[in-house]
C-alpha cells in the first residue's frame, strides 16, 4: 500500500513525500482507509511514536471543506506540547494545501488571542481539555459543524484527571460527529468512556495490546537501593552516545537527579512541573536540538516531547501506575529505530518487573551492572568509532604533517597509539581502574574497609552532533578537560553534623532533613544522636554533595555544619565521642558528668558566654 492509492488529497501527498514518508506506518493503513470511508466511531490501541498524527491527520485534511471556515475536526490531547506538535505537523502535511487553517489552543498561555483566531475562523481546532472547556463555556466558539472529534493519548488524559473535563467537551459536539480515539493502553477507564460516548466503535489494534514498541529492549539492573544513582552514572558510562530521557517519580526526585548528574559532569537537565513554561520550553529545544543529551524527567512534562531518535529510556523508578511503563519505553524505538528501555529496581520490586513482563509481552534483559573495565572499553571504542567517522580536511591538515612526522620519529605505532589513549583516557581508566562491581549478590564492604574510590571523574562525553548533522559530519568538538582525580573515597562514609538531641533532631528528623535539602532519598544508616551532634552514615559519593547542600540549611534557627568523619579530619572531640560509642557497644551512653551551675546549667567560662548562652542568644 502506497500513500499514492489510498485516497488523500494529491497535494497532500506531495508534502508528506517530501517529509520523507513513503509507505504508510501499520497504524496509518489500518486508520487511514476506515476514516475516510467515514462510517463510524474508532477506537485505535497504539503506541507513541507509530505514526497516529497523520493517521488522523491527513484524512482529516482531505475531507475538509475549506471554504468554510468553521471549526470541522477538533482534536483533543493532554497537554499543550502534544498540541502544538499536533499542529505542527498537521501545518506540514497541509504545507501544499492553502487556506487550511489549524488552530491550537491550550492553557498556561494567555486565551485573547487564541478567541480572536477562532473568531476569524479555523477548520481544525487542536486543544488540551481544560483550555477548550474554558472556550467554550465563554461561548466563542462554534462546534456545530463538528464532524470528527480525535482523542488522542485517551488513557493519559484520563490519567491527568480530564475525565470530567472531556465528557463536558463531547456533550457539546454534535451526535453526528465520528469520534477517534487513540490510547496505548486500555484501563478500565478509557473502555468505559469509549462505552458511554462512542457508538458501536470499532476496535483496532496495531500491535498487542499495552505492548511495548516490538523495537524496543527492555533491560533491567537489580541494584542494591543506595547503588541507584551510580547505576545510572554506570549506564550512561556505558553508552557515551546515549540520547535519553531518565524518567523519576516525582518532581523532586527529577529535579535531585538532574542536579546530581550535572554536578558530576554530564549534560543533563530537568524538565517537570515546578518549571515555569518558559524554562520548561527552554529545556525542550535545547532536548531537542541534541544540545542536551540526558533529559530528567516526570511523567507528565515528557509527554508532548516529540523526539524520535532517543537511544535510551531509564526507568531511574517504576512507574506508580504500571501502564505509564509502555508510555515511556514507548519513547525511545519510535519511527522504525532500535531503542533501549531501562529500568533499575531493587530487590523489593522484582515483583513489579514480572508485572510489567506479563503487561508488554516480551521479557526483560536481566543485566549486571557494567564494571569499570567494560565501561573503559565501551569507551575506547566509541572514541574509536568517532574517529573513524571524522571528516579529514587534508588541506588544512596535510601543511603540518612533516612537522608532526619529524616529532613522532623512532616510535612505533603501537606506542603511538596507547600514548594518544593515555592521553584522551588516563584519567577514565585510574578511575575505573578500582572501582568495584555494583553486584546485588555480593555484600556492600563495611565503612572503613574498603577503600575503593567511588564515581566522581566522569569520562569526557562523545560530542552530541546537532540533529541535522549526519553521523560522518559530526563536529569535532573539543573534549572536555579531563577532571582531576577525586581522591579515593570509601564505599560508605561516616559523616559528622553538629546537631544533636538538644536541637530536638532524631534518627526520623535527620533522616527527613536530609531528603529535603537533597531532594531525593538519600539512603541514610547508623545514625547516633548525641547531646549536641550527631554522627551518620551514606555512602562515599553522597558525602561531598551532602556536605556541600547541607552546609546552605539551618535546623531549630542554626546553621549545619556536616562533615566526613575521617582521622585526618576528626577532631578530638569527635575522636573521643566515637571511642565512647564503642565502648558502649556501639550505642551511644551517658556523658560524664559535668561540673553543673546553679541553675543545673553549665558553668559559664569567665568573661566568655557559655554555648548554651550563646544558643539561647540566637
Ligand atoms: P507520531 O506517532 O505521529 O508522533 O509520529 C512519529 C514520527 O514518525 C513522526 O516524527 C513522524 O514524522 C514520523 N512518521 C509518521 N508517519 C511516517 C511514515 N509513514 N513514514 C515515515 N515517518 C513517519
Amino acid at each position: 500500500m502506497t500513500f499514492m492509492n489510498m485516497g488523500l488529497e494529491p497535494e497532500l501527498v506531495v508534502a508528506i513525500s517530501r517529509l520523507g514518508f513513503e509507505t504508510p506506518t501499520p497504524v496509518q493503513a489500518q486508520v487511514i482507509p476506515r476514516l475516510l470511508d467515514n462510517k463510524g466511531d474508532v477506537v485505535a490501541l497504539a503506541q507513541t511514536g507509530t505514526g497516529k498524527t497523520a493517521a488522523f491527520g491527513l484524512p482529516i485534511l482531505t475531507m475538509l471543506d475549506r471554504e468554510n471556515r468553521a471549526p470541522q475536526a477538533l482534536v483533543l490531547c493532554p497537554t499543550r506540547e502534544l498540541c502544538v506538535q499536533i499542529t505542527r505537523d498537521m501545518e506540514a502535511y497541509a504545507a501544499c494545501s492553502p487556506g487550511v487553517s489549524i488552530l491550537a489552543v491550550y492553557g498556561g498561555t494567555p486565551i485573547e488571542a487564541q478567541l480572536r483566531a477562532l473568531k476569524r475562523g479555523v477548520h481544525v481546532i487542536v486543544g488540551t481539555p481544560g483550555r477548550m472547556l474554558d472556550i467554550m463555556r465563554r461561548r466563542r466558539v462554534n462546534l456545530d459543524g463538528v464532524e470528527r472529534v480525535i482523542l488522542d493519548e485517551a488513557d493519559e488524559m484520563l490519567n491527568m484527571g480530564f475525565q470530567e473535563d472531556l465528557e463536558a467537551i463531547l456533550a457539546g459536539v454534535p451526535d453526528s460527529a465520528h469520534t477517534l480515539l487513540f490510547s496505548a493502553t486500555m484501563p478500565r477507564q478509557v473502555a468505559s468512556m469509549a462505552k458511554k460516548y462512542m457508538h458501536e466503535a470499532e476496535e483496532i489494534t496495531v500491535g498487542q495490546r499495552n505492548a511495548g514498541a516490538a523495537n524496543v529492549r527492555h533491560d533491567c539492573y537489580v541494584v542494591h537501593q543506595r547503588d541507584r544513582y551510580r547505576t545510572l552514572k554506570r549506564i550512561a558510562d556505558y553508552y557515551p552516545d546515549m540520547y535519553a530521557i531518565v524518567f523519576c517519580r516525582t518532581r523532586q526526585d527529577t529535579q535531585g537527579i538532574a542536579d546530581w548528574l550535572i554536578r558530576d559532569g554530564y549534560n543533563a537537565d530537568s524538565l517537570h512541573g515546578d518549571l515555569t513554561q518558559v524554562q520548561r520550553d527552554r529545556v525542550m529545544d535545547k532536548f531537542r536540538s541534541r544540545n542536551l543529551q540526558i533529559l530528567v524527567a516526570t511523567d507528565v512534562a515528557a509527554r508532548g516531547l516529540d523526539v524520535n531518535d532517543l537511544t535510551h529510556v531509564i526507568n531511574f523508578n517504576l512507574p506508580d501506575d504500571l501502564n505509564s511503563y509502555t508510555h515511556r519505553s514507548g519513547r525511545t524505538g519510535r519511527a522504525g529505530k532500535s531503542g533501549i528501555s531501562v529500568v533499575i529496581v531493587n530487590m523489593r520490586e522484582k515483583g513489579r518487573v514480572q508485572r510489567i513482563q506479563r503487561m508488554i509481552g516480551s521479557k526483560f534483559e536481566f543485566r549486571k551492572v557494567p564494571n569499570g573495565r567494560q565501561v573503559c572499553e565501551a569507551q575506547l571504542l566509541s572514541m574509536i568509532e568517532r574517529m573513524r567517522g571524522v571528516e579529514v580536511d587534508h588541506e588544512q591538515i596535510d601543511v603540518f604533517l612533516p612537522a608532526i612526522n619529524r616529532a613522532l620519529e623512532g616510535m612505533e605505532q603501537d606506542e603511538i597509539v596507547k600514548r594518544f589513549v593515555a592521553l584522551e583516557f588516563n584519567t577514565l581508566l585510574k578511575y575505573y581502574r578500582d572501582t568495584g562491581d555494583l553486584a546485588t549478590s555480593t555484600p556492600a564492604p563495611r565503612s572503613g574497609k574498603a577503600a575503593k574510590p567511588s564515581p566522581t571523574p566522569r569520562p569526557a562525553p562523545a560530542p552530541m552532533a546537532p540533529r541535522e548533522q549526519t553521523a560522518t559530519a559530526k563536529a569535532p568538538a573539543a573534549p572536555e578537560p579531563a577532571p582531576a582525580p577525586a581522591p579515593p573515597r570509601p564505599r560508605e562514609v561516616r559523616m559528622f553534623i553538629n546537631i544533636g538531641q538538644l536541637d530536638g533532631i532524631n534518627p526520623k528528623k535527620l533522616s527527613d532533613m536530609i531528603n529535603r535539602e537533597c531532594n531525593r532519598e538519600v539512603p541514610v544508616r547508623k545514625i547516633d544522636i548525641m547531646r549536641r551532634y550527631s554522627f551518620f552514615e551514606i555512602a562515599g559519593e553522597d558525602a561531598d554533595p551532602l556536605t556541600i547542600i547541607l552546609c546552605k540549611a539551618r535546623f531549630a534557627g542554626r546553621d549545619v555544619r556536616v562533615e566526613p568523619v575521617n582521622d585526618e579530619l576528626k577532631s578530638k572531640r569527635i575522636k573521643r565521642t566515637e571511642r565512647r560509642i564503642k565502648a558502649k557497644g556501639g550505642k551511644p551512653g551517658p556523658r560524664k558528668p559535668r561540673k553543673l551551675g546553679k541553675a543545673g546549667k553549665r558553668k559559664p567560662t569567665k568573661g566568655k558566654p557559655s554555648r548554651a548562652q550563646r544558643r539561647e542568644q540566637r
